[in-house]
């Protein structure tokens, strides 16, 4: 019943391609194109904190090494081949930040241009432009010290079609405030603590999350509070 064993982790998360209908054992959603197995349950990627990552197909080594240089957390996808009786490599996800300097190493690899101009043809359909900047506006409106361009970065995940991040599952949904919240913690936990490196490490989400709770609060506070510093505001803890 319990299916076959999953693999080791080995250089970051494992991250499972299904080859039945899985849905989430957190949040529900699915059925999930991949899924990460935690104390024997599914997770989708975003309740996993994966959510952020893009997925670069196996073919290319050259830039799937690149790839997973060029990005402090990457995961390997793997989908159990039946026949077989093992698991096979599917591709990695990684950075899309990571991606893109990959890319611009691999930049007389005419495949990796393809996919490039590919991926910002659909980033810039005028629905998700609408979308990422009503998101963006929710997030200054909740966090009115938060950057301009995290904002934007923040909105912009968030409005990536198709990608089963939490801002696609549907526009108004995704503009609630607990939506807008999940996006603008995840963002903090990847880019201001060591959170992403932690994994990497191989240290276990929860304990990782717990490690850099008080960073995350300590942002958030900072960011709630606007963005000028008042002389003093500065609480003991
Ligand atoms: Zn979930």
């Amino acid at each position: 019943m319990a299916g076959p064993v999953t693999p080791a982790p080995r250089g970051g998360p494992v991250v499972i391609q299904p080859l039945r209908r899985r849905h989430c054992a957190r949040c529900r959603g699915g059925p999930l194109a991949l899924l990460v197995v935690e104390g024997g349950a599914p997770r989708c990627l975003d309740c996993a904190d994966l959510g952020h990552l893009v997925f670069l197909p196996r073919g290319d080594t050259a830039l799937t090494r690149r790839s997973r240089e060029e990005s402090t957390l990457s995961a390997v996808v793997v989908r159990f081949n039946r026949r077989k009786g093992r698991y096979e490599r599917q591709g990695v996800l990684v950075e899309e930040t990571g991606l893109v300097r990959a890319e611009e190493r691999c930049l007389a690899d005419a495949e990796a241009r393809r996919r490039r101009r590919a991926r910002d043809a659909r980033r810039r359909t005028v629905a998700d432009v609408r979308f990422a900047e009503a998101f963006a506006a929710e997030v200054r409106r909740l966090f009115p010290g938060c950057p301009d361009d995290r904002a934007a970065a923040v909105a912009s995940h968030a409005s990536v079609r198709g990608s089963g991040r939490v801002g696609r599952s549907a526009a108004g949904r995704a503009l609630s405030e607990g939506a807008v919240m999940a996006a603008v913690v995840a963002s903090v936990r990847h880019v201001d603590t060591p959170y992403d490196a932690l994994l990497m490490s191989g240290v276990a989400r929860h304990e990782a999350r717990r490690r850099i709770s008080g960073d995350v609060e300590t942002v958030l506070r900072r960011w709630r509070g606007g963005g000028t510093v008042v002389e003093g505001e500065e609480e003991a803890g």
